[in-house]
């Protein structure tokens, strides 16, 4: 079994019911355990001023799936969400991001992990935290570290 985390996030169309049927959906992923979830987080919008703001969490699943094939199942949760109420360049309302896979570094074509940005941003670092106080980000360092480096991010928890 590997550990994997995954963000979640959204900001349309009921997000904080979105991010909650996300966590369900990676409940239901095969070959895999929900092993926790995250309280919600509200944070505004990076670089995107007037847009509603996000709703994000983290979630820790237990997987055989290997990185490929565990974001590959990703990608399908987030184009099934995308689909509800389809119509023509909708944004997709749910992104489902790999964060970490046990302490591996992957760099392939479509997947990079840890994920590139995930240790600037304190909408992921907030969640993460709260599941894995100790978490070290391979290639960066302890993710708290990292959070306090984030301060001017306004990430407020919500809902448990
Ligand atoms: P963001 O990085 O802001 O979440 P997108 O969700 O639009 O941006 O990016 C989606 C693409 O990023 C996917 O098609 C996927 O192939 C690629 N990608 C690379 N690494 C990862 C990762 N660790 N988690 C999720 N998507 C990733
Ligand atoms: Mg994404």
């Amino acid at each position: 079994m590997h550990t994997a985390f995954v963000a979640l996030g959204s900001n349309l169309d009921q997000p904080e019911e979105k991010v909650r049927h996300g966590i369900a959906a990676l409940a239901g992923l095969p070959q895999s355990r929900l092993a926790a979830a995250s309280s919600l987080y509200r944070s505004a919008p990076v670089g995107a001023p007037g847009q509603p703001d996000y709703i994000n969490a983290v979630a820790q699943l237990f997987s055989e799936l290997a990185p490929q094939p565990l974001l590959a199942a990703l990608l399908a949760i987030e184009s099934r969400f995308g689909r509800e109420r389809s119509f023509r360049n909708a944004p997709r309302t749910l992104d489902l991001d790999l964060l970490l896979y046990d302490l591996q570094c992957v760099d392939e074509p479509g997947l990079t992990v840890p994920h590139p940005r995930m240790h600037l941003r304190a909408f992921v670092l907030a969640p993460l935290l709260e599941l894995a106080p100790d978490c070290v980000i391979p290639g960066v360092g302890p993710a708290a570290d990292q959070l306090t480096r984030c301060k001017d991010q306004n990430v407020i928890r919500t809902a448990p």
